[in-house]
């Protein structure tokens, strides 16, 4: 008999039957007015999720490294210099991924497990007074790290600076399960993807673009074809698309943020508060840290943890797969082989939780960790009874 177990890794996430079943339809003429019922709805609940009347949102057929490309591609030309800070693998890979594009990259280099502050990015736009960043770019959830940054801050650090640069947000995996204000916060473009806070399978790029981004498509000329949102808005227009679209996709993300309007946004992000607050409780009987050198900064849909000098965080991971059918996430890039992941986003309940925390603990303690049983799981049975 064949059961599954429930995912720990930090996306793609469990799916709800519902969800699963909504992605799943037969096949329809996405030039029929049935098309508009599911992209239309899809879109105006995406903006709500996130917090915008203003935006305007995409959707690709892709993941969140090809909502990364729009962006970039859209509203930037070749030479354009941007600001990243770099904290982790996702946010190296947006850095590659501008090099490649031939854009001017400046990097605020971090610790990884540390945010990027406000003074971080403060600093350097004062001293930018001609304005030659052209983007800000932040990584919202440092998924390697278990790492959040403060949209807020760093948009006041753009505003001090009196600096004219767009501000480039990756929320891939932090859309759905944290708080992300598209209007308030002033972000120009914003990218996530649907196998995170979305708990569907990957397949989709979803970004959302000010008006202000919007205007820099007019005048940005790196290469762009299929990424293009000037086709799409054209598209949009007449409910259709440029090209081929997955509708069943679509479908999918139409109730999977209904699923997410219907709980509440402020439910949502405190139940993923309290699932991460009972494994940050375990981490702490198990008497291992965290990645997150801050607790200002801890994220609510991942944690990384450390594992002691000398082991191998990687056998974790691999162990629970073999002997358990679990997943968790391995570490990544400088940090790999020295954290394991949780990943504790999506359709999750604290028992849930608990079961994670428990394989973690039978698999480090098969593995020689000097583990007690059950001391991590009671830790958060403890916080999840209570709170
Ligand atoms: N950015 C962040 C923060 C991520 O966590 C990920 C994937 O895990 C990506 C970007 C890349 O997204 P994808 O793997 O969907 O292309």
């Amino acid at each position: 008999m064949h059961i599954h177990n429930p995912i720990f890794i930090p996306g793609p996430t469990n799916i709800p039957d519902s969800i699963r079943k909504a992605c799943d339809m037969a096949s329809i003429d996405h030039r029929s007015p049935a098309f508009a019922e599911i992209l239309q709805p899809a879109l105006q609940a995406v903006k709500q999720i996130i917090k915008s009347k203003a935006a305007e949102i995409f959707l690709f057929t892709g993941s969140g490294t090809l909502g990364w490309e729009a962006t970039i591609t859209n509203c930037l030309s070749p030479g354009d210099k941007v600001l990243i800070a770099r904290n982790g693998m996702f946010s190296q890979r947006w850095i590659d991924m501008c090099q490649r594009h031939q854009l001017e990259v400046q990097i605020i280099e971090k610790t990884w497990g540390d945010a990027a502050t406000q003074t971080d990015y403060q600093e350097i736009l004062q001293n930018d007074t001609n304005k030659d960043i052209k983007a800000v770019l932040l990584t919202h959830n440092e998924t390697a790290t278990g790492v959040l940054a403060n949209i807020k801050q760093v948009r006041q650090a753009i505003d001090a600076a009196n600096h004219s640069a767009l501000f480039f947000v990756d929320a891939v995996s932090s859309v759905g399960c944290m708080d992300v204000r598209f209007d308030e916060w002033k972000i120009d473009g914003l990218v996530t993807g649907s196998q995170k806070g979305f708990m569907m399978p990957a397949g989709l790029a979803i970004i959302a673009l000010s008006e202000k981004a919007l205007k820099a498509t007019e005048t940005a000329t790196l290469p762009r074809t299929y990424l293009d949102v000037k086709d799409m808005r054209n598209s949009y227009k007449n409910n259709s698309y440029p090209y081929t679209p997955a509708v069943g996709m679509m479908n999918g993300l139409l109730v999977a943020s209904n699923m997410l309007l219907t709980e509440g946004l402020d439910n949502v992000f405190a139940r993923h508060y309290r699932l991460a607050e009972g494994v940050r409780k375990a981490v702490q009987a198990w008497g291992l840290e965290l990645c997150a050198n801050d607790a200002q900064y801890y994220s609510n849909s991942i944690t990384a943890i450390r594992t002691p000098a000398g082991f191998d965080a990687g056998k974790i991971v691999s162990h629970a797969a073999s002997k358990y059918q679990v997943a968790f996430g391995v570490g990544l890039g400088e940090v790999a082989g020295k954290v394991f992941r949780i990943g504790h986003l999506g359709a999750l309940t604290d028992v849930i939780a608990l079961s994670g925390i428990a394989t973690a603990e039978m698999t480090m303690l098969d593995l020689g960790l000097d583990i007690k049983l059950g001391a991590g799981v009671a830790a958060a049975q403890e916080y999840y009874r209570n709170n």
